[in-house]
């Protein structure tokens, strides 16, 4: 089962929720591996302290024009489905958008010059890592300047290979990274707090996995006593709230010094077991 975490916006404590439920499945000795697909800003090795056993590169191919052979037919242009290759006939003007090319080698497969080579260009790096108990851990890392991390994504989610329980980190926000990971995933999981603006950004979650068709449920991160317009719009909506996780100096203090709350808590311990049980996990 895989089963992705994400939330409408950054600091909802997503990666809190995915750390955590990693520890605790792997605490009942459950097949679990993770993958941080966070991977602008990957920080789940701020708790999860793997030992690293590989270190891979994410490339890209992206074509080369040699405008020396090039006839400026425009066959390439037309074959390119992405708008990648910017073409003006007239003025023998022909190039490529390293951020529009989705590496398809359909302009290779066009040109009957052989005026299109391809380069290697590095968008970033996968990581694979084993936890204490023997389980794999998984994080990317893109490259500064590089425009999207959805290969990177990939290539992450690739190195899980099925090891039991999968749980990925997802990007917050609902652009293509987050749509990337959640097209992996069995189930989502979206995190959020009790808030209107965590509401306002939970909604834009919830219409996009439901635009998937994705299997989802609720975590309400860090709820008080006091406004809760998130529980309301859940039970309007017949959405399943998985469970709400009180706000807590003790956690927040845990949290901070790299620890594993759900290790150290028993009330937290029966909040994840409530969520493993209606994961059917
Ligand atoms: S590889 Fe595909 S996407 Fe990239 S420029 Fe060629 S045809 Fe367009
Ligand atoms: S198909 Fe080849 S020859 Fe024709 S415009 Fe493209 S690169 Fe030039």
């Amino acid at each position: 089962m895989r089963i992705v975490v994400g939330s409408g916006k950054g600091g909802t404590g997503k990666t809190f929720l995915s750390v955590n439920l990693f520890c605790f499945l792997e605490e009942q000795g459950i097949p679990v591996s993770f993958a941080d697909c966070d991977v602008e800003e990957p920080n789940a090795d701020l708790f999860l302290k793997g030992e690293v056993k590989s270190v891979e590169t994410v490339f890209q191919n992206l074509p080369v024009i040699d405008t020396a052979a090039c006839t400026f037919c425009g066959k390439c242009h037309d074959y390119c489905a992405f708008n990648a290759i910017m073409f003006i006939k007239n003025l023998e003007y022909i190039s490529i958008s390293e951020e529009l090319c989705h590496d398809c080698g359909a302009c290779l497969y066009a040109c009957e010059f052989d005026a299109i080579s391809e380069k290697k260009k590095e968008l970033g790096k996968v990581r694979i890592m084993q936890s204490t108990k023997g389980n794999r851990i998984v994080d990317g890392l893109t490259n500064i300047g590089v425009y999207s991390g959805v290969r990177v994504i990939k290539s992450a989610v690739k190195k899980l290979e099925n090891q039991g329980v999968e749980i990925l980190d997802a990007p917050p926000g609902t652009s293509c990274p987050f749509v990337t990971t959640a097209s992996f995933g069995d189930y989502v999981i979206l995190v959020t707090e009790p808030t209107w603006f965590g509401l306002n950004d939970l909604k834009l979650a919830v219409e996009t996995v439901r635009g998937m068709k994705k299997e989802f449920g609720v975590v309400i991160n860090r709820a008080g006593d006091g406004e809760d317009p998130v529980s309301d719009y859940l039970k309007k909506e017949g959405i399943e709230l998985l469970a709400k996780i009180p706000f807590d100096h003790k956690i927040a203090k845990w949290y901070s010094e790299g620890k594993i709350p759900v290790l150290e808590s028993s009330d937290l311990h029966k909040i994840f077991y409530e969520i493993q049980r209606k994961l059917k996990i």
